[in-house]
């Protein structure tokens, strides 16, 4: 994630523009390791994009009318650390003795700057706004922290100047692929989806030749249903030959990001389901099972019971994929398809902060110790979150080759209960640091 740092001289308003930038969030306040704790950080969000805030206001804590060597050195690294700079200055008061070395000190670097006035409250005062042009820092944009004027005008330009700024957003389409066997209900589940009069639809082209994949919108939210061309003109050509219908889902699964994995209620889970599901499982997909063809079962929890148990059983490595049970030809549950896709969408692409993935592997790693490698006491130095579909973790151990697999699984577990990612695949990594 980009971050913007926010900096300027003593009682400028630091703290209240990150107050007010950070406001409608729960200023999530972490304490990243390794950066002191004067340095506060928190989530803003802006135009969809995603960044950290950091307020480097504490560092004057020593210094009355000059920069003490220490609180340079700070702000330096904080902007040497940072993706854009707010400079902000003092409008009540008018320039300071700080100003000017903190204008040459942004200078030496290449990461944008905006230049900002504060306690621009009223229009009375923008006359203060001018005399800050002898700084030559231009453009200057006057703001009101306290009042929130000016504010919005400029995180557009911030939020707009950041790096790679567009992250996960409400508007990314939630790629799902429907693979399963041939008459399992596939094309009738699309069908149905698309005949919905709620829904919205539209159809795209696929990545590969002649694949259509259809976009739609159920409450209000995209969803992208991976090669329903293949999906449905298979049926309609009667080609249902099971090493194809293999090979088909196998090119939906590596497009999509939960495979809605279709099986006969009737049937129960059978070899090739497993081969599907497992194919899944290794591309690290999210995953749901659906029951189809309920309406046609004894609908009671016993039977539930007992077939979820099989696919339990049959594809232990799923433990972690929703099960349910719809009928594709009489639309029921079928919305429950998109409330459940929705909350392992949540989960697949959930972020975890640095500071709560260490306390979870700290808490973890101290509860239940790992064993000794070769009399050697391992040890877990600092673990990151190195992406996401699905959330995978890195893990800086002394000898990574001396954790027991039992003891990755464990501290995985520990990281899903923690951080509530209870229905998708995790990764985790363990990799050498020297002690
Ligand atoms: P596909 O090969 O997986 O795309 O399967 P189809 O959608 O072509 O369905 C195969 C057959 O199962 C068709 O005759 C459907 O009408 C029937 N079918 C699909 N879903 C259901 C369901 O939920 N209940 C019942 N009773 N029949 C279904």
């Amino acid at each position: 994630k980009p971050v913007v740092a926010i900096v300027g001289p003593p009682n400028a308003g630091k703290s209240t523009l990150f107050n007010r930038l950070t406001k409608t969030r729960s200023a999530l306040v972490d304490d990243f390791p390794g950066v002191t704790r004067d340095r506060h950080y928190a989530a803003a969000s802006w135009n969809d994009v995603d960044f950290d805030i950091v307020d480097t206001g504490g560092f004057f804590a020593l210094d009355k009318d000059a920069f003490a060597q220490k609180t340079h050195d700070q702000i330096r690294q904080a902007i040497a650390d940072a993706d854009a700079v707010i400079l902000l200055f003092d409008g009540a008061s008018g320039i300071s003795a700080f100003d000017r070395d903190l204008v040459d000190l942004v200078r030496g670097f290449s990461m944008p700057v905006f230049f900002a006035v504060n306690k621009i409250d009223h229009p009375g005062r923008e006359e203060h706004l001018y005399e800050f042009y002898a700084l030559g820092a231009e453009p200057l944009y006057a703001l009101s922290s306290a009042h929130g004027h000016g504010i919005a005008g400029l995180l557009d330009d911030v939020a707009a100047a950041l790096p790679e700024t567009k992250t996960e957003t409400e508007s990314d389409p939630v790629r799902m692929a429907v693979v399963g066997r041939p008459n399992v209900g596939k094309s009738s589940l699309i069908n149905r989806i698309m005949g919905e009069d709620r829904v919205i639809v539209s159809e795209q082209a696929g990545t590969t030749r002649d694949s259509i994949d259809t976009l739609c919108r159920v409450n209000d939210r995209p969803y992208l249903l991976i090669d329903t061309a293949g999906v449905r003109r298979k049926s309609r050509v009667k080609q249902k030959i099971e090493k194809y219908a293999i090979i088909k889902a196998m090119e939906s699964l590596d497009r999509c990001d939960i495979a809605l994995i279709m099986l006969d209620a009737a049937a129960g889970i059978t070899e090739q389901d497993v081969r599907i599901a497992g194919y899944a499982f290794e591309k690290g997909k999210a995953c749901i099972f659906l029951l189809n063809k309920w309406d046609l079962v004894e609908k009671s929890d016993r039977v539930f019971k007992q077939i979820k148990e099989d696919i339990r059983y049959q594809a232990k490595y799923l433990s972690f994929a929703p099960i349910l049970t719809i009928s594709a030809l009489t639309g029921r549950r079928v919305p429950k398809v998109f409330e459940f896709a929705d909350a392992v969408y949540a989960q697949y692409t959930h972020r975890i902060g640095t500071g709560p993935l260490n306390r979870i592997i700290e808490a973890a790693t101290t509860r239940t110790e790992p064993s000794m490698h070769h009399g050697r006491r391992l040890k877990f130095y600092y673990a990151a979150q190195t992406g996401t579909r699905p959330p995978t973790f890195v893990c800086f151990v002394n000898y990574p080759e001396g954790v027991h697999f039992s003891y990755q699984r464990y501290l995985i577990n520990q990281i899903r209960e923690a951080a509530g990612l209870d229905m998708v695949p995790i990764r985790l990594w363990l990799r050498k640091r020297g002690e």
